[in-house]
């Protein structure tokens, strides 16, 4: 791609002139575990009601700008009023949109990395001072001193299950930071669903009105490549995110397959318990490379973080040999020599376990 050039870096505002595109590090493989996207795709008993929800959709008007009837149907399933409900073009439309609402200067962001890099770079765009508080030893997130930053905060970001780490952020820690904050708690749920029952906060936003749970249909309804996500918030919330979105920015095709996601929901469940039982698997296998200087984390989400000896170079042998996409997040602070796998289908997490060992056996 050709990178921005001097002359138009000079035209750009400030904190847009600081960034770089964004890469996903994609490249053409055979078996992509990268991205976290659910391998096992629509499952065949929903795709003709999905085709047919999109060629039935009225593609010559502008969509429901809060998405009418999917809408709808998500407050029903989710057992809050439709006022609770925001839809966006993916949870990245809608994480932005937090910081557009909430974000800028003098509107303190409060996050717990090493976590999804999204966070801060929206914070960047939109010039919000981010307050870190980094994980402990094994990930654990620093409660306590989460706390006492948030007694400060406008918006305070967790993620349970955390994007990379697979661990989920404590229940009643998401308590103490509604009770502490004067701002907004966003619990950031777009794994939940691989997540033991009862793991997700929903059920305490009759409590909060400060608090806001985000989920997509990316990761567990097989809909990375629609772009639909939803904010569960107060009303007042809501009217909050609605305000600084793009009005259509969830298009009609994306809005009726995401309702026919919704409908056929039970349909997904095979799959995502697939791949809560490969993740065991995948674990234990991975486990038994310990003798090779492996290291796995226990997850709670569709993708594992694993730590290798020199992961950089490992994630070029898996790509570049083995036609195998991991996501390689060894520069990352707190990251060093760790790799993200995704779960995948049972034969493309074996073809990882394999390659990676003999990578690592020199082989
Ligand atoms: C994937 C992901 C999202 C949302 O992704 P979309 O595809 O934009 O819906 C949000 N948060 C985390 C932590 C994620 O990993």
């Amino acid at each position: 791609m050709t990178g921005i050039t001097p002359e138009v870096r000079a035209l750009m505002r400030p904190s847009a002139a600081a960034l770089e595109p964004y890469d996903p590090a994609f490249s053409p493989v055979e078996v992509i575990l990268s991205a976290n996207e659910n391998n096992y795709g629509i499952p065949p008993e929903v795709a003709p009601a999905l085709a047919k929800a999109v060629t039935d959709a009225a593609w010559n008007r502008y969509p429901v700008p809060l998405g009418g009837e999917l809408r709808n149907q998500l407050a029903a399933w989710h057992g809050v009023a439709p006022e609770r409900v925001v839809v966006g073009n993916g949870g990245d439309e809608l994480l932005f949109n937090f910081f557009l609402a909430f974000g800028g200067a003098g509107h303190a962001l409060v996050s717990c990395p090493p976590t999804f890099s999204v966070y801060g770079l929206y914070a960047s765009m939109v010039e919000t001072p981010v307050v870190e508080v980094p994980r402990e030893k094994d990930f654990a997130p620093n409660v306590d001193a989460l706390v006492e930053a948030a007694r400060t905060a406008t918006l305070v970001v967790v993620t349970s299950p955390n994007n990379p780490t697979g661990d989920l952020f404590p229940r009643d820690g998401v308590r103490r930071l509604c009770e502490a904050c004067p701002g907004i708690v966003l619990v950031d749920e777009a794994y939940i669903e691989f997540a033991d029952p009862g793991s997700t906060v929903e059920d305490m936003l009759g409590e909060y009105q400060s608090l806001a749970v985000l989920h997509t249909f990316s990761k567990a309804f097989a809909l990375a490549g629609a772009r639909v996500g939803y904010v569960l918030a107060s009303p007042a919330v809501v009217a909050a995110l609605a305000a600084v979105r793009q009005p259509y920015s969830v298009s009609v095709l994306d809005q009726a397959a995401a309702l026919a996601a919704v409908t056929h929901r039970d349909a997904f469940q095979p799959a995502v318990q697939a791949i809560r039982q490969d993740r065991g698997r995948l674990s234990s296998m991975l486990g038994g490379l310990v003798p090779l200087g492996v290291r796995v984390w226990p997850s709670q989400a569709n993708f594992l973080c694993v730590r290798v000896p020199h992961a950089h170079e490992v994630w070029c042998h898996l790509r570049d040999e083995h036609s195998i996409l991991v996501r390689d997040f060894s520069s990352t602070p707190g990251l060093e020599d760790c790799l993200r796998i995704t779960v995948g289908k049972p034969e493309e997490n074996d073809l990882a376990v394999a390659a990676l060992t003999s990578i690592l056996k020199g082989e």
